[in-house]
């Protein structure tokens, strides 16, 4: 299985669903099978009870599933069909192990959020992540998972454990790799691009034993060199492992702003794409 984490520091809605859709899009123009799957940390069991004012307007899927509005970009961007699974929430896991608790699955054992929460989001990303979207009926090759929220977040813990084991449980199987692209926020302060935020979010990921393997930096307009430079230095990452993702006309230009920056050959070198048989030679 391979996966590309999209996870966000700093602020919360800074763009992670447009740059998951994104990196997507670019993994799919390389002839790979993409799929997605969009994990929100809250309560609600789907997002058809949530309050479109806070949220913007539930997505419903063709499964009837009602979802994260992501789920639509996800579907726009890579002509794919998502089902009811593809958004997991804190909710749905749940459930899922309560019931099962009930089940008598457990029966004699302490239920726990670690093991046994952790766990079952594990199962349920593995799970989802085999079911084909498309017509080919095929398997895909590579899943994006979005995390919702922002690193550090209390409710988002578990699903962090979650995430972190999955790295380190795909680092030791075969034809298996994973990618994680924090997308982080840099302010305008006086004319100054500010990249003390990104810092600090990006020690707490770590704190969490998370890896960046690539930094996105929202920012109102084009990053300064220095700035990238700064943030990769102090980020203990290389320079092409920062890139900057400014305001566009359109979210539909964002797949190119990252391929110009080299998106598809990070993603190449640290999902080990070479070892599968492309359909096409683009990458
Ligand atoms: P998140 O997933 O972090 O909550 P979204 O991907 O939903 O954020 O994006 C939040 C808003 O910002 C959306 O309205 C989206 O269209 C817009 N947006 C995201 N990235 C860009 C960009 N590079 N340029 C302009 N607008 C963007």
């Amino acid at each position: 299985m391979r996966v590309v984490l999209v996870s966000g520091g700093v602020i919360s809605g800074i763009g992670k669903g447009i740059i998951a859709s994104s990196a997507g899009l670019l993994l799919k123009t390389a002839g790979l099978k993409v799929t997605a799957i969009k994990i929100d940390p809250y309560l609600n069991v789907d997002a058809g009870t949530l309050g479109p004012l806070e949220h913007g307007e539930c997505f419903v899927l063709a499964d009837g599933g009602e979802s994260d509005l992501d789920l639509g970009n996800y579907e726009r961007y890579l002509g794919i069909t998502l089902t009811r699974e593809s958004n997991i929430t804190t909710g749905k896991i749940y459930q899922s192990v309560i019931e099962r608790e009930r089940r008598g699955d457990y029966l004699g054992r302490t239920v726990q959020v670690v093991p046994h929460i952790t766990d079952a989001v594990q199962e349920w990303i593995t799970r989802v992540a085999k079911i084909p979207v498309d017509d080919s009926g095929e398997a895909p090759d590579v899943c994006i998972i979005e995390l919702g929220g922002t690193i550090g977040d209390l409710e988002s813990g578990p699903f962090v454990e979650a995430l972190v084991q999955l790295r380190h449980r795909l680092a030791r199987e075969p034809d298996s790799s994973f990618f994680n692209i924090h997308v982080s926020f840099v302010p305008l302060i006086h004319g100054e691009e500010k990249t003390k935020p990104t810092q600090h979010a990006i020690k707490q990921m770590r704190s969490a034993g998370m890896i960046p393997d690539l930094i996105a930096c929202r920012c109102d307009s084009t990053l300064d060199d220095s700035t990238i430079r700064k943030i990769a230095s102090s980020c203990q990452v290389d320079y092409e492992q920062v890139i900057g993702v400014h305001d566009m006309e359109t979210i539909y230009q964002v797949p190119l702003l990252l391929h110009e920056q080299g998106l598809l050959q990070l993603l190449r070198r640290g999902l080990e794409l070479d070892k599968l048989t492309l359909a096409s030679e683009n990458i």
